[in-house]
Parts: structure tokens; C-alpha cells; sequence
């Protein structure tokens, strides 16, 4: 009963002509929906995708995302989202890794999938839209008849791969069942108060799994029904939440940040709004104020792609009382504790690493057994890599983070990464890369660079340099010049160091 084929299908059997999709001046119904998913997991079948395989989708927000999503699980076939924002050599590694057969791309996103394709070991190439020379996804998606006997994946079974950076620079498929999303939604409409009745905006990406998997499915699994954008526009979101009467909706401070900005944000009739759930990082109080101001509350969380991701989670009066808290250890279903490097528990007040047990996490990475061991402890606790407090009420105050992460406009890069690439160019003698405070962005990418002798460099020089290996979330936005870099005795850069530098 958990798995995720059957979450649309049974909701359809219960209410088949209530809207679940609006997309544009489409809406879909919760029975139109529901065929669409099994016409296509059918044609997935009949194409020779088989129990286990993975299928890729690359594109913005679109219909045809849950679609394929849930198309996958009813054909028993591991769906594998993308994230668009990566250049031709970073998808490729992924596709790669992850050994995808199958790969339904958006036709905005075809002529760059085309450089790359003889790269990839994909055997058949579906487009959501019109291009020539490829399949289209309306074709295959209304080509048979639906699928009679779905695939029943048990709890345990792999549903997702969902792609996540990596310490290492390589980024590691955090494999999430159909149980980790199935408890993941139990833990939700525990925490968050989603009704049948509520329309969600969706315009976080759906690719990763803050856009998926807190207000978006669990409003579908409710019955509520969805507002998808193709891709966050402060301007646009607006617009949607006044005109489609919107009354939940999932993003992070930036997303908040930015609908704040719009000239129209005081007039706009936003009083359809019941709550804004944000995650990814706290929000700033000014901006709670502001939205306070016109009756908007939060709700706030905290977690992981490898937690499915919910493993902190606050209501809107918590997120009043508790300011720049990032959730209450207490979620319903889920086991949440600090630890010092022994793993002992640490007191109130006390620094120590979150860490996760329950339902929602991860079986582990894809075939990447030593980095799954890294994570997963033998009583089954998920360490984050995050630093936090917990105060006497059990509220979590997010610290730092052990694994150097750069958090900018809610997407993840780590400098390992983004160093290797910038090392390559002649100027550079030594780079490190580390996250310095940005009004918009939450964190700027910042590059502090010794450079050769008698060598110059630019910013621009920088980023164009990196711009075919990195997304262009990834590139620089901050340059600095150091004579060296300050390292420990073992070499180690002192990151900390250069940040306090930065900061005066
Ligand atoms: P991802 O790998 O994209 O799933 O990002 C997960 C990371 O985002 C966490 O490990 C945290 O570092 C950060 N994060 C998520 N939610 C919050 C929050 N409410 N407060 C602070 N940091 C957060
Ligand atoms: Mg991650």
C-alpha cells in the first residue's frame, strides 16, 4: 500500500474528477491523470524497461514529470530526476552512473542533450514537446492501452534516484524507496495541516526533493490539487497565488525573498495563502515580518534529499515562537539526536551533529557502498554533515555544516568540486572556494585565489574558464586574492580563517 503507483491510482478510484494538475490553462483530473501514468508505464513495459530499470527525465516543472514518475513505479522502472541547471559533462557522469536506459528530456533542453548524446549509453530518447527525430512523449504516453497489472514494489524497493553533490566532488544517487517517500508524506500531514481542499504552488524544482516531496505530492495523495510552474518567477507567483486562489505553497528564503521584492507584493491578494512552508535554510526574521504583515505565517523545516527529505519540521505558531530555529526534534515519525564525535549524546545548548533515524532515510547511495557506510551508522542513524543546537523544548538551531557545503539560492555546491575546475586555469596557483553571506542569494560562491607570478585574472576571465564543466550556479560570484593560502601543518586549508578574513 505505500508504493508510489498506487498513490494516484487509488486517489483517482476515490475522486476522479477533482483537478490534481494545472499547468498553463491545462487541468488535469485525478482519473485523466491517473490513465495518462498507466498508458504510459504500459509503453515504458512494452518498450522493454523492465523491474529495476532506470529511467531519466531532464527538463523544467512540467506535467510530465509526475507522470513519468509515477508511470515508473506502476512499471516497476527506478525514476531518476535530473537537474537541468547541469552542464552536457555533468550529466553525463550521472546518466552514467546511474545506467539510464531510458531518458525523457524537455524539447527546450533537446539541441543540448544532442552534443552530448553519443556520450551516453541511452537506447531510447523521448521529447515532452515537439522535435524532430525524437520520440514525443504525448505519442508514448497515449500510445497503449493502460497497464492491467502494475508492479507492486514492496516498501523496501528502490523508487528514486535522486542525485545530491558530493564532499568528494562527484555527485552520489541517494536511493529512496517507495516506503522513504510514502513515511516521508505520513510525516507531513502529521506535522504540516494539508487538507483536501488545499491548492499547492509548485515552483521549487521538482528535480529535487524539497520541490517533490513536501507540499506537492502530499497534496496530491490528499486530494488537494496542484499549481506546477516550470520554473520559479517572483513575478509569475504572484500572479498564480491571486489568480488560482493558491493556499500552500514549498520554496526556500531566496523564493521568499524575491516575491517580497515585487513591486506588487503589497497589493497582491494573497489572502488564499494559509501557510508558506520554507526549507533549505531558516527565515530570516525581517522577511517572516514582512509576510507577517500580510497575514502570511510559516511553516518551516529542515532535511535532506538522503531524508526524503523531512526530518525537522515546525508549524506555523512553533515557527513564530521559535525564530531562526530550523525545526523540533520531535516529527512524528522519526528519530532525531545530536552527537559529539563519539557518539554520545551531547547536553542542551551544546554543539553536536544531527542526526537522523526512521522511515524516510535513504536505503543508501547507488552502488557506492563505502560512501552509504560514511553516512549510515550500525544502529541505522543518518548523519547529516550538519551542526546544530537543540534548545530545552527540543528546538534545532542549524550551526554549521562539517561538509563545507555553500548553499546559494537554495542549490548545493561544494567547493572540492568547483576548486578542481578553477585549479586548471593558467593564472591559478591555489584556489579554495567557500560561501561568504549574500543579500539575494543566501550564500555567493566566492573563489579566494593566490595567484602565479606575474599572472591577472578577472572574475569574468574565472567563470567563463569554468562555465562548459560547472552549472552556472556553481561558477564564482565573488573574487579574492591572496598572497597564499592559510593551511594547518598537514597542508589542510583553513577555510575558517579565510572567512573570518572575508568578513572584515
Ligand atoms: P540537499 O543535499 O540539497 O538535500 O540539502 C540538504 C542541506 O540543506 C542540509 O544538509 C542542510 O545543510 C541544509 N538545510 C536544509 N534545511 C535547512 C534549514 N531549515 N536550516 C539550515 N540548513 C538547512
Ligand atoms: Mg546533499
Amino acid at each position: 500500500y505505500t508504493d508510489l503507483g498506487s498513490w494516484i491510482a487509488r486517489r483517482a478510484a476515490i475522486s476522479p474528477d477533482r483537478p490534481a494538475i494545472t499547468f498553463g490553462d491545462d487541468t488535469q483530473t485525478f482519473g485523466a491523470l491517473s490513465h495518462r501514468i498507466d498508458c504510459l508505464a504500459a509503453q515504458l513495459r512494452e518498450g522493454g524497461v523492465a523491474v529495476g530499470d532506470r529511467v531519466g527525465y531532464l527538463g523544467p516543472n512540467h506535467p510530465a514529470f509526475l507522470v513519468t514518475m509515477f508511470g515508473c513505479a506502476r512499471a516497476g522502472a527506478v525514476f531518476v530526476p535530473l537537474n537541468f541547471r547541469l552542464t552536457g559533462a555533468e550529466l553525463a557522469y550521472i546518466i552514467g552512473d546511474a545506467g539510464i536506459g531510458t531518458l525523457i528530456v524537455d524539447a527546450s533542453l533537446t539541441p543540448g542533450v544532442d552534443a552530448v548524446r553519443d556520450e551516453l549509453a541511452v537506447t531510447r530518447w523521448i521529447a515532452v514537446g515537439t522535435v524532430d527525430g525524437w520520440e514525443s512523449f504525448d505519442a508514448v504516453a497515449s500510445a497503449s492501452e493502460p497497464i492491467t497489472d502494475p508492479a507492486a514494489p514492496e516498501p523496501s524497493d528502490v523508487g528514486l534516484i535522486m542525485y545530491t553533490s558530493g564532499t568528494t566532488g562527484r555527485p552520489k544517487g541517494a536511493m529512496l524507496t517507495h516506503g522513504n517517500m510514502f513515511w516521508n508524506n505520513v510525516n507531513a500531514l502529521l506535522s504540516l495541516d494539508v487538507t483536501s481542499t488545499d491548492i499547492s504552488l509548485v515552483c521549487a524544482p521538482l528535480f529535487h526533493i524539497g520541490g517533490l516531496n513536501v507540499t506537492t505530492l502530499v497534496t496530491l495523495q490528499k486530494g488537494g490539487q496542484i499549481v506546477l510552474m516550470p520554473a520559479f518567477d517572483p513575478v509569475q507567483a504572484l500572479k498564480l497565488i491571486a489568480d488560482k486562489h493558491i493556499t500552500t505553497m514549498f520554496g526556500v528564503p531566496a523564493m521568499y525573498l524575491f516575491m517580497s521584492q515585487v513591486p506588487d507584493f503589497e497589493t497582491t491578494d494573497v489572502s488564499s495563502i494559509r501557510y508558506l512552508v520554507c526549507g533549505g535554510a531558516p527565515v530570516p526574521e525581517p522577511l517572516m515580518r514582512r509576510y507577517g504583515a500580510r497575514g502570511i505565517p510559516f511553516a518551516q523545516g529542515y532535511g535532506l534529499t538522503e531524508t526524503a527529505p523531512l526530518a525537522l519540521v515546525m508549524s506555523t505558531d512553533e515557527s513564530e515562537r521559535k525564530i531562526g530555529a530550523a525545526g523540533n526534534k520531535v516529527v512524528p515519525l522519526s528519530d532525531v539526536r545530536l552527537v559529539d564525535a563519539d557518539y554520545n549524546e551531547v547536553p542542551v545548548g551544546e554543539p553536536g551533529e544531527i542526526c537522523v533515524r526512521g522511515p524516510q532515510v535513504m536505503a543508501g547511495y547507488w552502488r557506492n557502498e563505502a560512501a552509504t557506510r560514511a553516512v549510515i551508522d550500525d544502529g541505522g542513524w543518518f548523519h547529516t554533515g550538519d551542526i546544530g543546537t537543540a534548545d530545552a523544548d527540543g528546538y534545532v538551531f542549524v550551526v554549521d555544516r562539517v561538509k563545507d557545503m555553500v548553499i546559494t539560492g537554495g542549490e548545493n555546491v561544494y567547493p572540492a568540486e568547483v576548486e578542481s575546475v578553477l585549479y586548471s586555469h593558467p593564472a591559478v596557483a591555489e584556489v579554495a572556494v567557500l560561501g561568504t553571506p549574500h543579500e539575494k542569494w543566501g550564500e555567493a560562491v566566492t573563489a579566494v585565489v593566490a595567484l602565479k607570478p606575474d599572472a591577472t585574472l578577472t572574475l569574468d576571465e574565472l567563470r567563463e574558464h569554468a562555465k562548459d564543466r560547472l552549472a552556472g550556479y556553481k561558477l564564482p560570484l565573488r573574487l579574492e586574492f591572496v598572497d597564499a593560502l592559510p593551511r594547518n601543518p598537514s597542508g589542510k586549508v583553513l577555510k575558517f580563517q579565510l572567512r573570518d578574513a572575508l568578513a572584515e
